[in-house]
């Protein structure tokens, strides 16, 4: 199965995603936890990232499209995979369809986890990751807002809407439910 999890920044959508991954027995592709990695192990690609990351920003399209098309292409994502922060445009969102397209692997199942603006700044506030400054916070959220949300147009009909207040089990058992429903 071919997933995308989307959602604002303290929505849970990192956490979720890792145990719905689990429990479909799909790889959780995560391309914040992949520059993450780029970032700990210093490549090229952590170096370039670092700046944008730093600030809030997006990494440049093609840079992080690459990125993606290394990670989907390899042996353990044949059966499917749960893709977390990725698309974050609608030009993300247009390359993506086209390789999935050329592999005839379409994405099936968006969910969409959202919580009101409290719940996410308290949540947020909490997890302190060093890019959690209340500019880079601020920033993420407008790009959220502004370039991420049309996703769920995009992927109109194909959108499942989780309610994301909760525990993490209760909100696991609620996003199975409505991708299994789906
Ligand atoms: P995240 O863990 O999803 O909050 O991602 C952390 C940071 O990685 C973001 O603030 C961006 O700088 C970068 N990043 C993650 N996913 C993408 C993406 N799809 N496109 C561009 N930059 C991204």
């Amino acid at each position: 199965m071919r997933l995308l999890i989307v959602g604002p920044q303290g929505a849970g959508k990192g956490t979720q995603a890792a145990l719905l991954a689990e429990s479909l027995g799909i790889p959780h592709v995560s391309t914040g936890d992949l520059f993450r990695a780029n970032l700990a192990a210093e490549t090229e690609l952590g170096k370039l990232a670092k700046k944008y990351m730093d600030a809030g920003e997006l990494v440049p399209d093609e840079v992080t499209q690459e990125m993606v098309a290394d990670r989907v292409s390899q042996p353990d994502a044949a059966p499917g995979f749960l893709l977390d922060g990725f698309p974050r445009n609608i030009p993300q969102a247009d390359w993506l369809t086209g390789l999935l397209d050329g592999m005839a692997a379409p994405v099936q199942v968006v969910v969409l986890l959202t919580a009101p603006d409290q719940v996410l700044l308290d949540r947020m506030l909490a997890r302190g990751r060093t890019d959690d400054t209340v500019e880079a916070i601020q920033r993420r959220l407008d790009i959220y807002h502004r370039e991420t949300t049309p996703l769920i147009d995009y992927y109109d009909g194909r959108v499942v809407h989780v309610d994301g207040v909760g525990g993490v089990e209760e909100v696991h058992q609620r996003v199975l439910d409505a991708v299994r429903s789906h």
